[in-house]
């Protein structure tokens, strides 16, 4: 029988706990939810320290913070593992990270709860990034399902998370800038959570993206229903590819075997180089008039 995932969380002590966000289900009246994703506290940090600054000349005022908010939570599973994000402060260093980074025109809430749903979203009524606990908790069973032990389904799950909470760092930008987004904002997300867990993060962040990968593919092979074609996500089909993608496009040498072992067909992996050097031009770009110096 499957360990509870509180008792897992406290007996697996010596992995880190990083928080982010993500999974793909869309809801209205201003929320923008992701599909897995994540927010930890190196995360966090990444999509503003090493990027190039084009835009010095037209800096924006400073007008707000990415604010931490630690709703109560109310399903008892959740309470240990609650206990412990707060502890360790994971979304504080988070915010931190980002508050030295970005420049903001409102304030940003970033909240982890228990939401009676499994996602992460953003919410532009509010201007605030949820994650789910639930999510976390789904993240582990999707891995477990696919017969990996509790402690590497452990780790996928936290590095699947930080994947997502960056996709939902995405749309909050995509609100507070109000930048151009000439296709899916769903896909633009994605791109902006691949980009700067490989850009900025280098292993760490390769690593996210290919947990996500692999969430995605687990959970379109499980899906028993026939797919909902009017969601505005792309497929978890499309989105493992895309992952694989700017994973292959970031250093065709040093991820050959994604080529190599037939995950991407050649007639994809041709074209990876260019996609990805144009979604980090894009967000270099679009960022720089925010980043504080
Ligand atoms: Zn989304």
């Amino acid at each position: 029988m499957r360990r509870n995932i509180v008792n897992l969380f406290l007996a697996i002590s010596s992995i880190a706990l990083v928080l982010g966000c993500f999974w793909s289900s869309e809801r209205g009246n201003g929320t923008v939810d992701a599909e897995p994703d994540t927010a930890g506290s190196n995360v966090a940090a990444a999509p503003v320290s090493n990027t190039e600054n084009r835009t010095a000349a037209t800096k924006k005022p400073d007008k707000g913070d990415f604010v931490v908010e630690h709703l109560e939570v109310k399903t008892p599973r959740y309470v240990e593992i609650d206990k412990q994000v707060q502890s360790e402060k994971l979304l504080v260093k988070a915010a931190d990270k980002l508050n030295r980074a970005l420049i903001l025109p409102y304030d940003i809430y970033l909240r982890t709860k228990d939401c009676s749903e499994t996602n992460a979203f953003y919410d532009s009524r509010d201007h605030s990034v949820t994650m789910c606990y639930e999510l976390m908790e789904d993240f582990f069973q999707t891995f477990k399902s696919a017969g990996q032990s509790e402690q590497v389904a452990y780790g996928k799950m936290f590095d699947a998370v930080k994947f997502v909470f960056l996709h939902e760092i995405g749309h909050a930008l995509m609100d507070a800038y109000k930048l151009p987004v000439t296709g899916s904002e769903e896909d633009a997300a994605d791109r902006c959570a691949a980009f700067i867990n490989i850009s900025e993060l280098g292993d760490e962040g390769v690593r996210n993206v290919m947990a996500a990968a692999e969430a995605f593919s687990i959970e379109s092979k499980r899906r028993g229903t026939k797919p909902n074609m009017a969601d505005d996500h792309l497929l978890q089909e499309q989105r493992f590819y895309n992952s694989l993608c700017m994973i292959y496009g970031s250093d065709q040498k040093k991820y050959a075997n994604i080529l190599s072992d037939g995950f991407l067909p050649k007639e994809r992996a041709m074209r990876c180089p260019l996609e990805y050097q144009r979604t980090v031009d894009a967000w270099v770009s679009l960022l720089g008039p925010w980043r504080k110096s």
